[in-house]
């Protein structure tokens, strides 16, 4: 099947038709839901808006920013290596040029994504959706056109997008937000990031790393301040490195384009910064308009988000929601999960064990990932805890990768044998990372990494080097 075979099913139907399951969106959250519930030989119905499926996790949000991370990380590697003989990287590389082999990325992407859903008999469905009772979805196509369909379990995955302030003239052209920010040609000079959460502080490192100045301004102390706190002060280290600059505990007066050359953001405190543009990065609003989701007889939170339980069902007991609409953790890979989960639900299928142990990836130049409790939460808990900490630079990889300002820090329960958490911070983090989920996930006691041998040379030593350090520091029994 090829990608015109699935453009074929986006057209509008005869008339009402009845199904299994429809499911509200195609980001990450709607695809394993769909595909979950075809795969148990149900009738689905996929509704999207765009013409494209894949939602903002494909088109822009952690594909296009990840693609373009990539790109800067290995422009700036190349940029330092070419400096270490004395060379110049002489040309001029915009936005556009870093953002080139996107197409091809997206493309692969649409085409398996939209493969999966031709294999697994997924009615596609090009149009907005809203509903007109608990059980029927209208939906409008292009041109007005409109089709409506019932389903025995409907399943709301219609993501988020980013806040729209009252206080910030977010233009699109010199005052960006997360989804703009993509739409730049040209490289700032100058760049001011409102916000210290992942978006933001991704964002920041990344343009850092192309040679941007960027000045991340935040109202809470320190950036990313939900991380451990060696995992921010590393990221500061890295960041001011790079030529960036954070001012914490620091509210807006007002950000305005002078209409000439430059954005100007006012502190507080009176201080001006001018800059080239400036990126508003201050929290996401779920996509719930025009869904008519009180004739469901669904009320969002206060939050604004569609309240649900553990299983993703929401008040209406065949009605689930999953992914972005349904707020925090907010990722891409916790909403694939919530999908495939709200489908095995809903079929009184056992979902599996699951885990409340969800990894977060944080792709800042260099990469973070944590997974468990943080060294304070352990000591909350147990009253204390034993810490390992192995700096990439002490593993030979570290040196043969030029990898050396990595940190993995490994907590124990106070007495020093159970592994209660990891957190890394360098590059290759998002993939260490796993190892110590899989440790969690059997209990594994800290010796499993010294008991154990590794590949050498390989940055999982650290795992090894920071067992140790635990092992040497644990209270005698
Ligand atoms: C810049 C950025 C970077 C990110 N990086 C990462 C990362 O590195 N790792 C990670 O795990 N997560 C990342 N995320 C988060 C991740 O993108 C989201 O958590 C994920 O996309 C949520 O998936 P979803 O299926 O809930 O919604 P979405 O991907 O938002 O998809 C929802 C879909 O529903 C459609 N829709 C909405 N309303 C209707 C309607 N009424 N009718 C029909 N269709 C509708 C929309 O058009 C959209 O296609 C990032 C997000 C951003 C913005």
């Amino acid at each position: 099947m090829n990608s015109d075979t699935a453009k074929t099913q986006e057209t509008a139907l005869d008339g009402p038709k009845h199904f299994d399951f429809i499911i509200i969106g195609s980001g990450p959250a709607g695809q394993k839901a769909g595909v979950q519930a075809s795969k148990c030989g149900k009738t689905v119905a996929l509704i999207e808006r765009e013409h494209v499926v894949g939602g903002a996790c494909v088109h822009r949000g952690t594909i296009p920013s990840k693609t373009l991370r990539e790109n800067a990380l290995q422009l700036s590697k190349l940029k330092k290596h070419m400096a270490s003989l004395s060379l110049n990287l002489t040309e001029d590389i915009q936005v556009t040029e870093l953002m080139g082999n996107l197409e091809r990325v997206l493309s692969s992407h649409d085409e398996y994504i939209s493969n999966q859903i031709v294999r697994n008999d997924i009615v596609r469905l090009h149009g907005r959706a809203k509903f007109l009772d608990k059980n029927t979805i209208e939906i409008t196509h292009l041109r007005g056109k409109k089709s409506i369909i019932t389903g025995e379990h409907i399943i709301i995955a219609t993501g988020s997008r980013p806040r729209d302030p009252d206080d910030i003239p977010v233009d699109h052209e010199h005052i960006l937000d997360s989804d703009s920010i993509l739409s730049m040609i040209y490289l700032p000079r100058s760049l001011v990031v409102l916000g210290a959460g992942v978006i933001a502080c991704e964002y920041a490192t990344i343009f850092a790393a192309l040679g941007v100045k960027v000045t991340i301004i935040d109202r809470y102390p320190r950036p990313l301040g939900f991380l451990d706190p060696d995992l921010t002060d590393g990221f500061c280290t890295a960041f001011e490195q790079a030529g960036g600059q954070f001012i914490g505990n620091t509210n807006i007066k007002s950000v305005a384009w002078d209409g000439i050359s430059d954005v100007v953001t006012t502190l507080e405190s009176g201080e001006e910064i001018r800059t080239d543009k400036l990126l508003f990065a201050l929290g996401r609003v779920a996509n719930v308009d025009g869904l008519d989701l009180e004739k469901a007889g669904i009320t969002l939170s206060d939050r604004g988000i569609i309240p649900v339980d553990e299983h993703c069902q929401t008040v209406v007991p065949h009605i689930y929601a999953v992914g972005d609409v349904v707020g925090p953790p907010a990722l891409a890979s916790s909403s694939m999960e919530q999908g495939r989960r709200a489908s095995r639900h809903a079929l009184k299928l056992d979902p599996g064990a699951g885990s409340e142990m969800i990894p977060m990836g944080i792709y800042t130049i260099p990469e973070m990932s944590t997974i468990g409790l943080t060294e304070e939460q352990v000591i909350k808990l147990e009253g204390g805890a034993v810490v390992g900490k192995a700096k990439f630079s002490e593993v030979a990889r570290g040196h043969i990768s030029k990898n050396e300002s990595g940190i993995l820090k490994m907590v124990a329960g106070k007495n020093g044998q159970v592994l209660k958490g990891v957190q890394i911070i360098g590059e290759g983090a998002t993939e260490l990372i796993h190892i110590a989920q899989m440790a969690l996930l059997s209990k594994q006691e800290v010796d499993v990494f010294i008991d154990n041998i590794f590949n050498f040379p390989t940055l999982a030593e650290a795992y090894r080097v920071a067992a140790l350090q635990i092992v040497e520091d644990r209270p005698p029994t």
